[in-house]
């Protein structure tokens, strides 16, 4: 049996980022950045009021004081979207707005509600020092930085920051496009009646909404019987997509029939049994260039195995830097048993205390018990044949 650790090497090595693609700057939202962005110019362009005041040269306020305040000779007015028509001279001042660029020869801004003025001239009461309320050209970003790396999402602020740069467009990576497949004569997709010896195929659901949630989209292939033609047939309707998922009929029993499908369909097979709890058997292989993975079937191992394993291929795949969640180190608020000997991947509730992290089982974990997933904020990790005892600290992977 493979570690996790080989495991995941072994699949990593065999994916790769999928081609890049031009989009529009909003559609980028949520993509993958494909491309250094460098800032064309200084932002800010040029040095601009942060307060509506007076542009002033801060060597004419040296001396003056609440009681006896300079006055400054007002030479004129800078809106914003504006630039002022001449330098300033020695003894004046430029009414300024947020934003403007300071007229040639200020240094500095004294905002208005520390000045009284009757238009004419404006009375400073303290000396200021020079690039007070001034935003220095290139504060923000200097012509030539590279200022966005690829590998990352692009959120809100990426899109703003692209759009300060005058960029209508953007590169990103293309978004991976994942076939869904469920195997089971017992499966009965949403909608169906549920006959007995029945049971409502939920991996499909889970497994395409991991897919979204890692950065790809989910392409449902339906429900294939455990027969290898049912299994082929519905296997080669995903060899348009860039990877294949599957769930269930990957164990040692004689309607396992996923990985001879795989084969049948000419896959080369690079692992099958990995050392962990839930989710022994796991097949990874490789249809031509695309990667096919055959998850087992009960629900929590699912999607445990699509943590553990195909959400850092996807987001590899979607041009991702990082490949995996953050791990934090908690505290076992109780005992946290691991028999067996398997490393457990046991669903743990994490609450924030002076001590950092406590973490507590969701209850029972039976690979079935599909709410053990749905109250978990993690899963802790815990070596085999191994017990955390209360007050004994676990990493964690962070799945919140
Ligand atoms: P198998 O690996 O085919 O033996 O399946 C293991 C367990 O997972 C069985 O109890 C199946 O009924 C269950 N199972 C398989 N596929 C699904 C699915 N799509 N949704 C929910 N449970 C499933
Ligand atoms: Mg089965």
């Amino acid at each position: 049996m493979l570690s996790v650790e080989e495991a995941l090497d072994r699949v990593l090595t065999r994916v790769a980022p999928l081609a890049t693609e031009r989009v529009d700057l909003l559609s980028a939202l949520d993509r993958v950045l494909a491309e250094p962005v460098q800032a064309p110019f200084d932002i800010p362009p040029w040095p601009n009021s942060s307060m509506d005041g007076y542009a002033i040269r801060s060597e004419d306020v040296r001396q003056a004081f609440r009681t006896q305040p300079t006055a400054l000779a007002v030479a004129g007015t800078i809106p914003a979207g504006t630039v002022a028509p001449r330098p300033i001279a020695p003894g004046e001042a430029f009414r300024i707005f947020t934003g403007a660029p300071l007229p040639q020869g200020a240094d500095s801004v004294i905002p208005q509600e520390e000045v009284e003025t009757d238009g004419q001239v404006v009375r400073v009461p303290r000396p200021v020092a020079a690039g007070e309320y001034v935003r220095a050209a290139g504060e923000d970003m200097c012509a030539g930085q590279t200022v966005l790396e690829p590998g990352h999402p692009i959120g809100a602020a990426h899109v703003g920051l692209l759009a300060m740069l005058g960029r209508p467009q953007v590169r990103v990576f293309r978004r991976p496009r994942a076939a869904i497949l469920s195997t089971g004569d017992e499966l009965v997709d949403l909608g169906g009646a549920i006959g007995p010896g029945k049971i409502p195929n939920s991996n499909t659901y889970s497994l395409m909404a991991q897919v979204a949630q890692a950065g790809g989209e989910g392409m449902n292939v339906g429900v294939a019987a455990d027969s290898l033609e049912a299994i082929e047939e519905r296997l080669r309707w995903g060899l348009n997509a860039d990877l294949l998922i599957s769930s269930a009929g990957v164990s040692v029993g004689e309607f396992d029939l996923v990985r001879e499908a795989l084969t049948r369909l000419g896959a080369e097979l690079h692992l099958w049994q990995v050392a962990m709890r839930p989710g022994k058997p796991i097949t990874f292989g490789s249809l031509g260039a695309r990667p096919v993975f055959g998850l087992p079937g009960n629900p929590v191992s699912a999607m445990v195995t699509f943590e553990l394993f195909v959400r850092p291929a996807l987001r590899k795949m979607a041009g991702y830097r990082t490949l995996h969640r953050p791990t934090i180190r908690a505290r076992a608020l109780a005992p946290i048993p691991n028999p067996g000997r398997r490393r457990g991947y046991l669903r743990v509730t994490l609450t924030p205390g002076d001590r950092g992290y406590g973490a507590r089982l969701t209850g029972e974990q039976g690979s079935a018990i599909l709410r053990s997933m749905v109250m978990a904020d993690g899963l802790a990790v815990v070596p085999p044949d191994t017990t955390i005892p209360a007050g004994g600290q676990v990493t964690v992977i962070n799945l919140k």
